[in-house]
């Protein structure tokens, strides 16, 4: 059966040879390494629930090429079905890792891909696609994790790729052999980046023939020769090499992002899906944003744990009965079934392309977006208004097992009777761990910049927009010529 256990996850995991750096030295052993350990448990998580016959249905699908039972992060949407399963997916997945579990921008690269290889063949009559496919097949097969690179470093932003005062900050075809391409560049901001197998590169803004070489879309294995993995710091990461687990929130799961470089690596040709056709970037580009877009299905789940860990909060403290309290725990679901309802649209309102593979609205995905990065932002700041300030003013739990301090945090942030104080300490931690500390990088940053800043959606949405309906509704009603228009 083409799917791997959690355990053959982390086997995998260390059987690959990656180049990663953090605090300025190379990381000899990632998968025990403490501050990038919680990010590895997150994607196994992935697979467990695979496993499980209660999630079944929900992470599992079977695969249009081989008709075997895959998991669904490998899976290409075969219909709106899917693309909903896909959904209720990243929210299942968000509230049991409470982070961002980092697999979904390679089911979202996989997908995009699948449709404009396709695309690309039509006009150039070129064999991408099927190239694809067999790169597709052996992910499906191995059941592998891919991270989707797609964000440049981009230098400075009033220029095109192919007028940077430094060429490399977007990546670029440097040499094309006879069996394959080198390519010179970096991606920055990569989830998952070093819990992945593979890494699938695209482009990551609309192209002119002058950027020819940076039209390039391709494969490689993660610790292929050349590619450098940088990792990205996280509010409080630090914490993870202190001891008191509690002082970490989630003590189990959570994310990381990392700069990756790719210096001159050389791709076979068998892994190129895009070499120059640059007419065809923008719309790989507005493909997988789409599906990124739709992916951030995962903040309603990790919303879900914010919204228990306020009620939790309040109960703890006695504050629950209020009448405030209870309005402001409505708010916050109100806006996090918002979030769902975009997730869910975008999805049933899916359409099948000419490849096959069903895309989702792409108008109600970036919809969906645009509220993701708002509001979760709303949500954090009703939990913290009911965790009060104590979510941040509290000792450690050194202290709270301390000799000389023990007795002291127990008595002072004692509240309810019956709840022991290590619970209420728990739960503000956790609180905490989700707006401000390591967890706050998945919850709010990355829903404001990930999949694109708000202003990418919003620019799309002015495109996908048909004005001109509205206005022909409009016209009508009032008694104007619709035919003047
Ligand atoms: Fe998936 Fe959400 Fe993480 Fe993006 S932020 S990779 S959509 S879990
Ligand atoms: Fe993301």
């Amino acid at each position: 059966m083409p799917m791997m256990t959690a355990d053959q996850y982390e086997a995998s995991l260390r059987a690959l040879n990656l180049e990663v750096y953090m605090f300025g030295k190379r990381v000899t052993n990632v998968v025990d390494d403490p501050i990038i350990r919680p990010s590895m448990n997150a994607v196994a998580k992935t697979y467990e629930l695979a496993h499980d016959p209660a999630y079944a249905d929900l992470m599992t699908a079977r695969s249009h090429l081989s008709g075997k039972r895959i998991n669904r992060f490998t899976h290409i949407h075969q219909s709106t079905d899917d693309l909903v399963k896909k959904s209720k997916m990243g929210r299942l997945l968000g509230r049991k890792t409470g982070c961002c579990f980092q697999r979904c921008v390679g089911m979202d690269a996989l997908n995009a891909l699948s449709i404009i290889t396709y695309n690309i063949d039509q006009k150039h009559e070129t064999h991408y696609n099927e190239r694809f496919k067999r790169y597709l097949a052996t992910v499906q097969e191995k059941d592998l994790v891919c991270d989707g690179a797609m964000t440049d470093p981009k230098g400075d932003r009033s220029l095109p790729p192919h007028r940077q005062p430094d060429p490399d900050h977007y990546l670029r075809i440097v040499e094309k052999r006879e069996d394959g391409i080198v390519v010179r560049g970096a991606k920055a901001h990569q989830t998952g980046a070093v819990n992945s197998h593979e890494v699938i590169v695209m482009p990551t803004i609309a192209m002119g023939e002058a950027d020819r070489d940076y039209a390039v879309s391709f494969a490689l294995p993660s610790d292929a020769r050349g590619i450098i993995y940088i990792l990205g710091r996280q509010s409080c990461d630090t914490r993870k090499l202190e001891g008191g687990a509690m002082d970490q929130g989630n003590m189990l799961f959570g994310g990381h992002e990392a700069l990756v470089v790719f210096d001159d690596v050389f791709v076979p040709w068998d892994r190129v899906f895009m070499c120059g056709e640059y007419e065809f970037a923008g719309s790989l580009v507005e493909m997988f944003a789409a599906y990124h877009r739709q992916s951030y299905a995962c903040k309603v789940g990790v919303g879900d744990v914010l919204i228990g860990a306020a009620q939790l909060a309040a109960e703890y403290n006695g504050a629950a009965r209020a009448s405030h309290v209870k309005d402001k725990l409505i708010e916050m679901n109100h806006l996090n079934e918002t979030l769902y309802c975009g997730c869910l649209a975008c999805a049933t309102e899916g359409k099948k392309k000419l490849s096959g593979t069903y895309a989702v609205n792409t108008l109600l995905a970036n919809i969906h977006k645009q509220n993701v990065t708002r509001f979760p932002y709303e949500i954090a700041r009703l939990a913290q208004d009911i965790a009060g300030g104590l979510m941040v003013t509290l000792p450690s739990q050194k202290d709270l097992d301390g000799d000389a301090t023990g007795k002291w945090v127990q008595k002072y942030f004692k509240a309810q009777p019956g709840i022991p104080t290590a619970d209420r300490m728990r739960i503000l931690r956790l609180i905490e761990n989700l707006t401000l500390g390591t967890a706050a990088v998945g919850y709010l940053t990355e829903s404001m910049h990930g999949a694109g800043s708000p202003q990418a959606q919003r620019i799309m949405i002015g495109r996908k927009i048909n004005m001109a309906e509205k206005k022909t509704a409009a016209m009508r009603l009032c008694g104007i010529d619709v035919k003047s228009e």
